[in-house]
């Protein structure tokens, strides 16, 4: 498993440092943070050291998800809590101290005078709003294409190994009739 050794998750990751932990499996962990916003805040880690959500590969992220869901459910129960917060701050200028991807799950109660992630609220200027959206829209990748090519290249793979298996028979059955 590929840890950063000035790590502090990849430490708590090894259990070279002691945390809490409500939730463990073979890739991911959970446990309470040592600076609560509400009792019973936690984050969610991957054991792997990976140092922010872009760099999560797809699949993984999917997993990542099921599990902070699942840990979020607990906590909402074991706490007794009205709502949750699903705080995930990405890169140092917003405000990630701990470059290991993790995920925060806050429990929140009706006027628990918790302020979190309060965000100033500007405005666009003429069309500068369809600009922006259509930049970012032809950034975002369709899923669904680069799963086709990926299976193209899988079924072009097999049909070259069936190729090279029907070759190698070939080859055998001439070298039997020679013999
Ligand atoms: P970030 O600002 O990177 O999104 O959040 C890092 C979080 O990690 C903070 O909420 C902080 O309280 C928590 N944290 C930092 N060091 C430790 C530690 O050694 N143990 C635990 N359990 N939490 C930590
Ligand atoms: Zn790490």
């Amino acid at each position: 498993m590929p840890f950063a050794d000035d790590c502090i998750f990849c430490q708590i990751a090894q259990k070279k440092i002691q945390s809490n932990i409500v939730y463990e499996d073979e890739n991911f962990l959970a446990f309470l943070d040592i600076h609560p916003a509400n009792k019973g805040h936690v984050l969610v880690i991957t054991k792997n050291h990976i140092e922010d959500l872009l760099k999560l590969p797809e699949e993984q992220a999917k997993e990542f998800f099921s599990v902070v869901q699942r840990v979020a459910n607990g906590i909402k129960i074991a706490t007794n809590s009205d709502a949750l917060n699903i705080v995930q701050n990405n890169g140092a200028a917003a405000g990630q101290a701990i470059p290991h991807v993790h995920i925060h799950i806050i429990p929140r109660f009706e006027k628990d005078g918790l302020s979190l992630g309060v965000f100033r609220q500007g405005k666009y200027e003429g069309n500068e709003i369809l600009a922006i959206r259509d930049l970012i829209k032809s950034k975002i990748p369709e899923k669904r294409i680069e799963r086709k090519i990926q299976e193209i290249e899988e079924k072009e793979e097999k049909q070259k190994e069936q190729k090279r298996s029907a070759q190698h028979i070939r080859h055998i059955r001439r070298e039997t009739e020679i013999a």
